[in-house]
Protein backbone atom coordinates (compact mmCIF):
# COMPACT_ATOMS: atom_id res chain seq x y z
CA UNK A 1 0.00 0.00 0.00
CA UNK A 2 0.95 3.63 -0.42
CA UNK A 3 1.88 5.73 2.72
CA UNK A 4 3.45 8.68 3.80
CA UNK A 5 6.45 8.35 6.11
CA UNK A 6 8.59 10.87 8.46
CA UNK A 7 12.01 9.89 7.80
CA UNK A 8 13.85 12.50 9.55
CA UNK A 9 12.73 16.83 9.44
CA UNK A 10 11.60 18.20 5.90
CA UNK A 11 11.44 14.47 4.64
CA UNK A 12 8.43 13.12 3.95
CA UNK A 13 8.45 10.23 1.89
CA UNK A 14 5.23 9.11 -0.02
CA UNK A 15 6.08 4.92 -0.41
CA UNK A 16 5.43 1.54 -0.95
CA UNK A 17 5.06 0.01 2.60
CA UNK A 18 3.27 -3.65 3.49
CA UNK A 19 -0.55 -2.98 4.56
CA UNK A 20 -1.62 -4.40 7.98
CA UNK A 21 -1.80 -8.10 8.11
CA UNK A 22 -5.32 -10.09 9.56
CA UNK A 23 -6.07 -8.53 12.95
CA UNK A 24 -5.87 -10.25 15.96
CA UNK A 25 -7.62 -9.96 19.59
CA UNK A 26 -9.46 -6.64 19.19
CA UNK A 27 -7.44 -5.29 16.19
CA UNK A 28 -9.42 -3.47 13.60
CA UNK A 29 -8.15 -3.06 10.02
CA UNK A 30 -9.44 0.40 8.16
CA UNK A 31 -9.17 1.63 4.77
CA UNK A 32 -8.69 5.36 5.51
CA UNK A 33 -11.07 7.63 3.93
CA UNK A 34 -10.05 11.30 5.03
CA UNK A 35 -7.23 12.72 7.08
CA UNK A 36 -6.66 16.10 8.61
CA UNK A 37 -2.96 17.37 8.67
CA UNK A 38 -2.32 18.55 12.17
CA UNK A 39 -0.35 21.44 13.61
CA UNK A 40 1.44 18.63 15.26
CA UNK A 41 2.38 16.81 12.29
CA UNK A 42 3.62 20.46 11.12
CA UNK A 43 5.98 20.73 13.82
CA UNK A 44 7.53 17.31 13.39
CA UNK A 45 8.16 18.54 9.56
CA UNK A 46 9.47 21.34 10.75
CA UNK A 47 11.81 20.46 13.40
CA UNK A 48 11.38 16.64 14.22
CA UNK A 49 11.54 14.07 15.47
CA UNK A 50 10.21 15.79 18.75
CA UNK A 51 7.90 13.22 19.56
CA UNK A 52 8.05 10.27 17.09
CA UNK A 53 10.05 7.45 18.21
CA UNK A 54 13.68 7.45 17.06
CA UNK A 55 14.47 3.92 19.16
CA UNK A 56 11.27 1.42 19.35
CA UNK A 57 8.41 3.63 21.69
CA UNK A 58 8.55 1.65 24.62
CA UNK A 59 4.82 0.70 24.62
CA UNK A 60 4.27 0.13 21.09
CA UNK A 61 7.78 -1.17 19.72
CA UNK A 62 6.88 1.67 16.65
CA UNK A 63 9.58 3.79 15.63
CA UNK A 64 10.62 6.13 12.58
CA UNK A 65 9.81 5.58 9.53
CA UNK A 66 6.59 6.61 10.42
CA UNK A 67 3.36 6.92 8.96
CA UNK A 68 1.74 9.91 9.72
CA UNK A 69 -1.84 11.11 10.53
CA UNK A 70 -3.93 11.19 13.68
CA UNK A 71 -7.20 12.96 12.56
CA UNK A 72 -9.04 10.65 10.20
CA UNK A 73 -12.32 8.79 9.01
CA UNK A 74 -12.43 5.28 7.56
CA UNK A 75 -14.51 2.22 6.49
CA UNK A 76 -13.79 -1.20 8.56
CA UNK A 77 -12.48 -4.07 6.07
CA UNK A 78 -11.50 -6.65 8.68
CA UNK A 79 -11.63 -6.96 12.58
CA UNK A 80 -10.03 -9.21 15.08
CA UNK A 81 -11.63 -12.24 16.45
CA UNK A 82 -12.91 -10.25 19.91
CA UNK A 83 -13.88 -6.91 18.61
CA UNK A 84 -17.65 -6.67 19.49
CA UNK A 85 -18.53 -2.87 18.50
CA UNK A 86 -17.51 -2.35 14.71
CA UNK A 87 -17.80 -4.47 11.79
CA UNK A 88 -16.56 -4.62 8.53
CA UNK A 89 -18.21 -2.27 6.35
CA UNK A 90 -19.01 0.44 9.32
CA UNK A 91 -17.58 3.96 8.89
CA UNK A 92 -15.74 5.43 11.65
CA UNK A 93 -13.82 7.63 12.91
CA UNK A 94 -10.96 7.33 15.33
CA UNK A 95 -9.66 8.92 18.37
CA UNK A 96 -5.62 8.17 18.77
CA UNK A 97 -4.77 7.89 22.27
CA UNK A 98 -4.08 4.27 22.83
CA UNK A 99 -4.98 2.94 26.60
CA UNK A 100 -2.51 1.09 27.89
CA UNK A 101 -3.75 -1.88 30.04
CA UNK A 102 -4.56 -1.60 33.67
CA UNK A 103 -2.63 1.66 34.12
CA UNK A 104 -3.80 3.96 36.70
CA UNK A 105 -5.15 7.01 34.01
CA UNK A 106 -6.33 3.94 31.45
CA UNK A 107 -8.84 2.49 33.95
CA UNK A 108 -10.32 6.20 34.46
CA UNK A 109 -10.36 6.56 30.60
CA UNK A 110 -8.30 9.49 30.78
CA UNK A 111 -5.17 7.61 29.21
CA UNK A 112 -3.66 10.47 27.20
CA UNK A 113 -2.33 11.35 30.83
CA UNK A 114 -0.30 7.58 31.21
CA UNK A 115 3.19 8.92 31.46
CA UNK A 116 4.25 6.22 28.34
CA UNK A 117 1.18 5.81 26.34
CA UNK A 118 1.15 5.53 22.59
CA UNK A 119 -0.65 7.79 19.89
CA UNK A 120 -2.05 6.41 16.53
CA UNK A 121 0.12 8.34 13.66
CA UNK A 122 2.82 9.51 16.28
CA UNK A 123 3.95 6.59 18.07
CA UNK A 124 2.03 3.58 16.29
CA UNK A 125 2.75 1.40 13.92
CA UNK A 126 -0.04 3.03 11.80
CA UNK A 127 -1.52 6.34 10.30
CA UNK A 128 -4.09 7.80 9.02
CA UNK A 129 -1.62 9.44 6.19
CA UNK A 130 -1.95 5.37 4.03
CA UNK A 131 -4.16 3.69 2.76
CA UNK A 132 -4.73 1.10 5.08
CA UNK A 133 -4.28 1.42 9.02
CA UNK A 134 -4.70 -1.25 11.71
CA UNK A 135 -6.22 0.48 15.66
CA UNK A 136 -7.60 -0.78 18.59
CA UNK A 137 -11.48 -1.30 18.55
CA UNK A 138 -11.69 1.19 21.31
CA UNK A 139 -9.72 3.94 19.60
CA UNK A 140 -12.97 3.62 16.63
CA UNK A 141 -15.83 5.97 16.93
CA UNK A 142 -19.05 4.58 14.60
CA UNK A 143 -20.08 7.09 12.18
CA UNK A 144 -23.94 7.24 11.11
CA UNK A 145 -24.91 8.46 8.13
CA UNK A 146 -25.75 11.75 8.81
CA UNK A 147 -22.10 12.58 9.46
CA UNK A 148 -19.69 12.63 6.54
CA UNK A 149 -16.69 11.46 6.20
CA UNK A 150 -15.01 15.02 6.41
CA UNK A 151 -16.77 15.73 9.28
CA UNK A 152 -15.68 12.24 10.85
CA UNK A 153 -11.93 13.43 9.70
CA UNK A 154 -12.32 16.38 11.87
CA UNK A 155 -13.51 14.68 14.91
CA UNK A 156 -9.76 14.57 16.80
CA UNK A 157 -9.52 18.40 16.97
CA UNK A 158 -13.30 18.46 17.59
CA UNK A 159 -12.58 16.36 20.56
CA UNK A 160 -9.53 18.81 21.85
CA UNK A 161 -12.39 21.88 21.04
CA UNK A 162 -14.58 19.92 23.53
CA UNK A 163 -12.39 19.18 25.93
CA UNK A 164 -11.13 22.80 26.42
CA UNK A 165 -15.29 23.81 26.54
CA UNK A 166 -15.46 21.32 29.13
CA UNK A 167 -12.26 22.04 31.61
CA UNK A 168 -13.29 25.75 31.24
CA UNK A 169 -16.59 24.97 32.39
CA UNK A 170 -18.75 26.73 29.16
CA UNK A 171 -22.28 26.50 29.47
CA UNK A 172 -25.48 27.74 28.43
CA UNK A 173 -25.17 31.99 28.86
CA UNK A 174 -21.33 31.96 28.87
CA UNK A 175 -19.12 34.79 27.68
CA UNK A 176 -16.02 33.19 26.53
CA UNK A 177 -12.56 34.32 24.81
CA UNK A 178 -11.09 32.28 22.21
CA UNK A 179 -6.66 33.42 21.51
CA UNK A 180 -5.67 31.92 18.89
CA UNK A 181 -8.19 30.76 15.37
CA UNK A 182 -5.99 28.04 14.27
CA UNK A 183 -7.74 25.02 13.94
CA UNK A 184 -8.33 24.54 17.29
CA UNK A 185 -9.26 28.08 18.48
CA UNK A 186 -11.72 27.92 15.22
CA UNK A 187 -13.65 24.70 16.64
CA UNK A 188 -13.40 25.49 20.57
CA UNK A 189 -15.23 29.06 19.20
CA UNK A 190 -17.77 26.47 17.37
CA UNK A 191 -18.19 24.18 20.39
CA UNK A 192 -18.39 27.23 22.66
CA UNK A 193 -21.41 28.30 20.64
CA UNK A 194 -23.14 24.96 20.26
CA UNK A 195 -22.71 24.58 24.62
CA UNK A 196 -24.89 27.63 24.23
CA UNK A 197 -22.15 30.59 25.43
CA UNK A 198 -24.33 33.99 24.64
CA UNK A 199 -21.27 35.61 23.63
CA UNK A 200 -18.08 34.17 21.93
CA UNK A 201 -14.98 36.53 21.43
CA UNK A 202 -12.26 35.50 19.21
CA UNK A 203 -8.47 37.41 19.35
CA UNK A 204 -6.71 36.19 16.21
CA UNK A 205 -3.84 38.73 14.75
CA UNK A 206 -3.39 36.68 11.07
CA UNK A 207 -6.24 39.11 9.18
CA UNK A 208 -6.93 36.16 6.76
CA UNK A 209 -7.84 33.79 9.65
CA UNK A 210 -9.61 36.58 11.28
CA UNK A 211 -11.72 36.64 8.08
CA UNK A 212 -12.64 33.23 7.35
CA UNK A 213 -13.55 33.42 11.28
CA UNK A 214 -15.82 36.29 10.55
CA UNK A 215 -17.73 34.01 8.06
CA UNK A 216 -18.71 31.52 10.91
CA UNK A 217 -22.15 32.85 12.65
CA UNK A 218 -22.22 34.17 15.96
CA UNK A 219 -18.87 35.56 16.96
CA UNK A 220 -17.29 38.77 17.66
CA UNK A 221 -13.81 38.41 16.05
CA UNK A 222 -10.74 40.95 17.09
CA UNK A 223 -7.21 40.99 16.44
CA UNK A 224 -5.96 44.46 15.29
CA UNK A 225 -5.81 45.64 18.44
CA UNK A 226 -5.98 44.09 22.31
CA UNK A 227 -7.62 47.28 23.60
CA UNK A 228 -10.30 47.12 21.11
CA UNK A 229 -11.16 43.34 22.13
CA UNK A 230 -11.02 45.04 26.16
CA UNK A 231 -13.34 47.51 25.59
CA UNK A 232 -15.81 45.38 23.59
CA UNK A 233 -15.36 42.69 26.90
CA UNK A 234 -16.08 45.34 29.24
CA UNK A 235 -18.88 47.19 27.14
CA UNK A 236 -21.05 43.38 26.49
CA UNK A 237 -20.04 40.90 29.68
CA UNK A 238 -22.58 41.96 32.91
CA UNK A 239 -21.44 44.72 35.40
CA UNK A 240 -17.97 44.38 32.64
CA UNK A 241 -16.62 42.58 34.74
CA UNK A 242 -14.80 40.44 31.94
CA UNK A 243 -15.44 37.15 30.11
CA UNK A 244 -16.33 33.68 32.32
CA UNK A 245 -13.71 31.29 30.33
CA UNK A 246 -10.72 32.16 28.33
CA UNK A 247 -9.78 29.68 25.83
CA UNK A 248 -6.28 30.29 25.27
CA UNK A 249 -5.35 28.36 21.52
CA UNK A 250 -2.23 30.21 20.49
CA UNK A 251 -0.01 29.25 23.20
CA UNK A 252 2.16 32.00 22.98
CA UNK A 253 2.53 34.54 26.18
CA UNK A 254 0.73 37.64 25.06
CA UNK A 255 -2.50 35.67 24.16
CA UNK A 256 -1.86 34.07 27.89
CA UNK A 257 -1.76 37.25 29.14
CA UNK A 258 -4.47 38.47 27.31
CA UNK A 259 -6.54 35.69 28.95
CA UNK A 260 -5.37 37.11 32.56
CA UNK A 261 -6.59 40.58 31.55
CA UNK A 262 -9.67 39.50 29.83
CA UNK A 263 -11.24 36.96 31.96
CA UNK A 264 -13.27 37.87 35.18
CA UNK A 265 -12.36 37.57 38.80
CA UNK A 266 -12.78 33.86 39.99
CA UNK A 267 -13.29 32.99 36.04
CA UNK A 268 -11.55 29.85 34.34
CA UNK A 269 -8.48 29.80 31.83
CA UNK A 270 -8.15 26.31 29.71
CA UNK A 271 -4.87 26.40 28.08
CA UNK A 272 -4.90 24.34 25.07
CA UNK A 273 -2.33 25.60 23.40
CA UNK A 274 1.47 24.14 23.51
CA UNK A 275 4.09 26.96 24.34
CA UNK A 276 7.88 26.69 21.87
CA UNK A 277 8.77 28.72 24.53
CA UNK A 278 8.37 29.38 28.59
CA UNK A 279 6.22 32.09 28.73
CA UNK A 280 6.64 35.53 30.54
CA UNK A 281 2.84 36.20 31.91
CA UNK A 282 1.55 38.70 35.26
CA UNK A 283 1.11 35.44 37.59
CA UNK A 284 0.10 38.19 40.08
CA UNK A 285 -2.67 39.18 38.58
CA UNK A 286 -4.01 35.39 38.37
CA UNK A 287 -3.90 35.16 41.88
CA UNK A 288 -5.34 38.23 42.85
CA UNK A 289 -7.97 37.91 40.64
CA UNK A 290 -9.04 34.22 41.77
CA UNK A 291 -7.91 32.82 38.16
CA UNK A 292 -7.96 29.08 37.81
CA UNK A 293 -5.84 27.78 34.86
CA UNK A 294 -6.53 24.65 33.63
CA UNK A 295 -3.81 22.66 31.65
CA UNK A 296 -5.71 20.57 28.51
CA UNK A 297 -3.71 18.00 26.84
CA UNK A 298 -4.83 15.74 24.01
CA UNK A 299 -8.88 14.28 24.62
CA UNK A 300 -10.37 11.61 26.09
CA UNK A 301 -11.62 8.71 23.90
CA UNK A 302 -14.94 8.69 25.50
CA UNK A 303 -15.87 12.01 23.82
CA UNK A 304 -16.16 9.73 20.60
CA UNK A 305 -20.32 9.42 20.54
CA UNK A 306 -20.95 12.47 22.61
CA UNK A 307 -19.06 14.20 19.82
CA UNK A 308 -20.52 12.72 16.40
CA UNK A 309 -24.11 13.23 18.32
CA UNK A 310 -23.43 16.93 18.58
CA UNK A 311 -22.09 16.92 15.23
CA UNK A 312 -25.24 15.01 13.66
CA UNK A 313 -27.72 17.55 15.24
CA UNK A 314 -26.05 20.47 13.13
CA UNK A 315 -25.19 22.62 16.31
CA UNK A 316 -21.36 21.73 15.88
CA UNK A 317 -20.55 22.12 11.80
CA UNK A 318 -16.60 21.17 12.18
CA UNK A 319 -16.25 21.03 8.90
CA UNK A 320 -16.92 24.44 8.52
CA UNK A 321 -12.91 24.55 9.28
CA UNK A 322 -12.19 22.94 6.27
CA UNK A 323 -10.28 25.14 3.94
CA UNK A 324 -8.12 22.90 1.50
CA UNK A 325 -8.22 19.32 0.13
CA UNK A 326 -5.47 17.40 -1.33
CA UNK A 327 -4.29 13.83 -2.24
CA UNK A 328 -1.83 11.99 -0.67
CA UNK A 329 0.22 12.79 -4.07
CA UNK A 330 0.18 16.06 -3.45
CA UNK A 331 0.06 16.21 0.78
CA UNK A 332 3.49 17.40 1.37
CA UNK A 333 3.43 20.32 -1.88
CA UNK A 334 0.42 21.39 -1.29
CA UNK A 335 -0.18 20.32 2.30
CA UNK A 336 2.36 20.49 4.52
CA UNK A 337 4.04 23.13 2.85
CA UNK A 338 1.31 25.69 2.47
CA UNK A 339 0.80 25.10 6.06
CA UNK A 340 4.06 25.74 7.09
CA UNK A 341 4.37 29.29 4.93
CA UNK A 342 4.58 31.81 7.06
CA UNK A 343 1.36 34.00 7.28
CA UNK A 344 -0.73 31.47 5.47
CA UNK A 345 -4.49 31.67 6.58
CA UNK A 346 -5.40 27.97 6.58
CA UNK A 347 -7.66 26.01 9.20
CA UNK A 348 -7.46 22.53 8.00
CA UNK A 349 -6.39 20.49 4.88
CA UNK A 350 -7.51 17.14 4.56
CA UNK A 351 -6.05 14.52 2.59
CA UNK A 352 -8.81 12.96 0.10
CA UNK A 353 -7.35 9.66 0.30
CA UNK A 354 -9.64 8.68 -3.09
CA UNK A 355 -8.20 11.14 -4.75
ZN1 LIG B 1 -3.89 16.75 16.12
Amino acid sequence: MKALRFHKARDLRLEEVPAPEKPVGQQVVLKISHCGICGTDLHEYVAGPIILPVEPHPETGAKIPIILGHEFSAVVTTVGPDVTTVRPGDRVAILPHLMKAGDYYARRNIGQFSAATGLVGLTWHWGGMGEYAMVPEQNTVKLPDSVSDEQGACLEPSAVAVNAIDNAGVIAGSTVLITGAGPIGALSALAARAAGAAKVFVYEPNAGRRARLQAFEGLSVFGDSPEDLLAAIAAETDSGVGVDASIECAGHHAALDLCITATKRTGTIAQVGLFVERPQVDMFKLCEKGIRLIGCWGNDITLGNRLVALIASGKFPVEQIITGRVSLADAVGKGFDALTQRGNDHLKILINMGA
